[in-house]
């Protein structure tokens, strides 16, 4: 009889159980993990809502921290008790990777995938395999903090492709988790930069975390950004997917300013652009989501050097049995990351 192991598997919309799966198998190039960390991520948080449709049973958990426990043959970059960070893999050889672009590479979600293990990408579980590439050396890190290795490289690479430089300005709207996460990011590369939310806790939270400026959304929000920065902002960082948010954030934009559109819409509305006002100020918008594995490799360094501290961001752990309650927490508001301790 195969090995067994407990997950936490969703099986319905708003149902949780942790139940007995078989041990995953690793190949000569992957690696097995005892995870120690998985963070709750909005898209897990949304297919547990029905929000986002997928098939049950689902095995969530791509933000993980773990120890090796296995190794495969081939495997020579880490060593069975080596604790690290879990990111995406690559192939080295496809022109995305040939330009330092593997987030386009199609091994990318190889990791995450819904095809990544049983049922999902598996971080919800007491063991996972993840192809060696794909884990990076975290040393003593927190577990808690570590595991968010995977979002804070999102914003890692957020700041790389808009090109955030010291003394630029930026306006980040939401002060939820990914919001404060940018907010981090761009403070520690010299911005001067606002949070944008309608939630005052939330604010207080930006605040704490070294937002410049807060501004509560409503009113006169374009005016109030453009007198505090001087009549604009470098960049503008959607970390909520509106068509109300895009539009502000294209508004106060500085000449060459640029929009990062970091969050997905749910739902999607299309983003109405104003080619005139584009060319005249010669502004631009750039999509991000994810991030290449040189932004992972930054986000683990940087959490493993005690260069960044995540504890802010982190409402509460739960052992794996208390699953159903962690996915509750996550999904009230206001919250930021609930992690499961298998
Ligand atoms: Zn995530
Ligand atoms: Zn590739």
């Amino acid at each position: 009889m195969a090995e067994k192991m407990k997950a936490a598997v969703i099986t319905g919309v708003k149902k949780i159980e942790v139940i007995d799966v078989p041990m995953p198998i690793i190949g000569p190039r992957d690696v097995l993990l005892k995870i120690k960390s998985a963070g709750l991520c909005t898209w897990e948080q949304r297919i547990y809502t029905g929000q986002t449709k997928a098939d049950y049973p689902f095995l969530g958990g791509h933000e993980n921290a773990g120890e090796i426990s296995a190794i495969g043959d081939l495997v020579t970059n880490v060593k069975v008790g080596d604790r690290v960070t879990m990111g995406s893999s690559s192939c080295g050889s496809c022109r995305a990777c040939l330009r330092g672009e593997d987030k386009g590479c199609v091994d990318h979600f190889l990791n995450f995938s819904l095809k990544g293990g049983q049922y999902g990408p598996g971080g919800f579980a007491q063991y996972k395999v993840h192809r060696s590439d794909g884990v990076f050396p975290v040393g003593n890190a927190n577990w808690d903090q570590a595991a968010l290795a995977e979002p804070l490289s999102c914003a890692i690479h957020a700041a790389r492709l808009i090109n955030a430089r010291l003394g630029d300005t930026a306006v980040v709207f939401g002060a939820g988790t990914m919001g404060l996460m940018n907010t981090l990011v761009l403070k520690k590369s010299g911005l001067r930069v606002a949070v944008v939310d309608i939630n005052e806790e939330r604010l207080e939270k930006a605040k704490a975390i070294g937002a410049d400026l807060v501004f509560k959304t409503g009113a006169g929000i374009r005016e109030r950004i453009k007198e505090a920065f001087l009549g604009g902002v470098d960049f503008a960082i959607t970390a909520y997917g509106s068509d109300e948010v895009n539009q502000d954030g294209l508004d106060v934009l500085n000449n060459r300013g640029k929009i990062c559109l970091f969050a997905s819409a749910h739902p999607v509305t299309p983003f109405a652009i104003d080619p005139n006002l584009m060319h005249n100020k010669e502004t631009s918008a750039v999509g991000v989501v994810s991030a290449d594995r040189r932004d992972h490799a930054v986000a683990t360094e940087m959490i493993a050097n005690n260069q960044i501290d995540l504890s802010a961001l982190i409402d509460n752990s739960y052992p794996l049995e208390q699953a159903s309650d962690a996915f509750e927490q996550a999904t009230s508001t206001p919250s930021y990351r609930v992690m499961l301790n298998p």
